[in-house]
């Protein structure tokens, strides 16, 4: 008994154990306490939905029109609970004023929770659909004649080697880097949005667009790569100096169909149709130029021994120039035809 009556006094400051008497004002009091203790426990007894209910409140809504009715009862929740007294004095209170027993309930955690989950719901599955959208469209590429007839190109004996794998593996790991969901159903999304307001895939309202706009501008970046690499094949292809080889087998139906073309444009949708078609096509051109060599040249190279230049330093840059060209044009093998591609 001692030592409740001391710990009282080192707790709550009662004089009973230093007086060795009870007064009637400190037995009240701690009756009193006693009954806020049993009000305490009982209300920790709704520790999931607070935990909820403290997990949409804390959560940063953006401000989207869409979201207006939800935002309305967020507000309202969190003004009534800033003072929880009231319903930690009666779970009724709580259960009917906060919780809420049906989602047609307004401004109960239960309509904030049916409205969220409604709004959610749409907004995964919309997101989810354009970013696969941007999915399929780089599954293709990958599969397509573009990138078939890229890698049938390298077997022509001007062209670069090895572009067509770099191309593929940038592609395929720019659709891997694409957002995901491990599991899009309905019951995974309503078993997460009862406990927070974001999927297991922490998509939010806030970043939906930032993930779309990132999709799509990588989706394009796949197309971009794939397009520059086959207008630069066509160019090199469609130079007059290969034209003029090729037009040695004139009466080959292929070099014919390719002599035909009148830009690189042209040139390129015929290549991509008939080298997915029949990739055979290139021993026919092969033939004609075997002994031409491409070689690929970055002007970021030249590096001039002036960088600023004015009229009379122009002779001296062109012929610096004209010899970093020259020590490109080098012939490496006797009897073939080296060409420079700048890039
Ligand atoms: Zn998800």
């Amino acid at each position: 008994m001692d030592s409740i009556l001391f710990a009282l006094d080192s707790s709550l400051g009662y004089k009973a154990f230093e007086k060795d008497r009870s007064s009637q004002e400190e037995v009240d009091d701690l009756a009193n306490l006693l009954r806020i203790y049993d009000k305490v426990q009982a209300f920790l007894g709704f520790e999931r939905e607070l935990a909820t209910l403290q997990s949409y409140l804390s959560y940063e809504l953006p401000d989207i029109p869409e979201l207006g009715r939800v935002r309305k009862i967020h507000r309202s929740l969190a003004d009534r609970i800033k003072d929880p007294k009231p319903y930690v004095d009666s779970d009724l209170k709580f259960r009917s004023e906060i919780l809420g027993s049906s989602p047609d309930q307004n401004d109960t955690l239960q309509s904030l929770l049916h409205e969220y989950s409604a709004l959610y719901s749409t907004m995964h599955d919309n997101l989810l659909s354009g970013v696969e959208e941007c999915r399929a469209e780089m599954a293709k590429l990958l599969t397509g004649d573009e990138l078939r007839a890229l890698e049938a190109m390298e077997a022509i004996s001007a062209i670069p080697k090895g572009e067509h794998a770099t191309i593929s593996r940038k592609i395929a790991e720019l659709k891997d880097s694409l957002f995901s969901c491990h599991d899009p159903s309905a019951s995974s999304l309503n078993l997460a949005l009862q406990i927070r307001p974001e999927h297991d895939c922490g998509l939010s309202f806030a970043r939906a667009d930032g993930i779309l706009k990132d999709a799509r501008s990588r989706a394009d970046e796949a197309r971009t790569t794939i397009d520059d690499a086959l207008n630069r094949r066509a160019e090199i292809l469609y130079s007059p100096a290969i034209r003029e080889r090729l037009s040695q087998g004139i009466g080959e139906p292929a070099i014919d169909a390719i002599l035909a073309c009148h830009s690189p444009e042209e040139l390129r949708s015929h290549l991509v149709e008939s080298l997915s078609e029949d990739p055979s096509v290139v021993d026919v051109i092969n033939r004609y130029l075997k002994r031409v060599v491409i070689k690929a040249v970055k002007i970021s190279d030249f590096q001039p021994t002036i960088r600023t230049v004015e009229r009379e330093h122009l002779e001296r840059v062109v012929s610096e120039f004209r010899k970093f060209l020259e020590d490109r044009l080098s012939e490496p093998e006797i009897d073939s035809r080296l060409m420079l591609q700048l890039e």
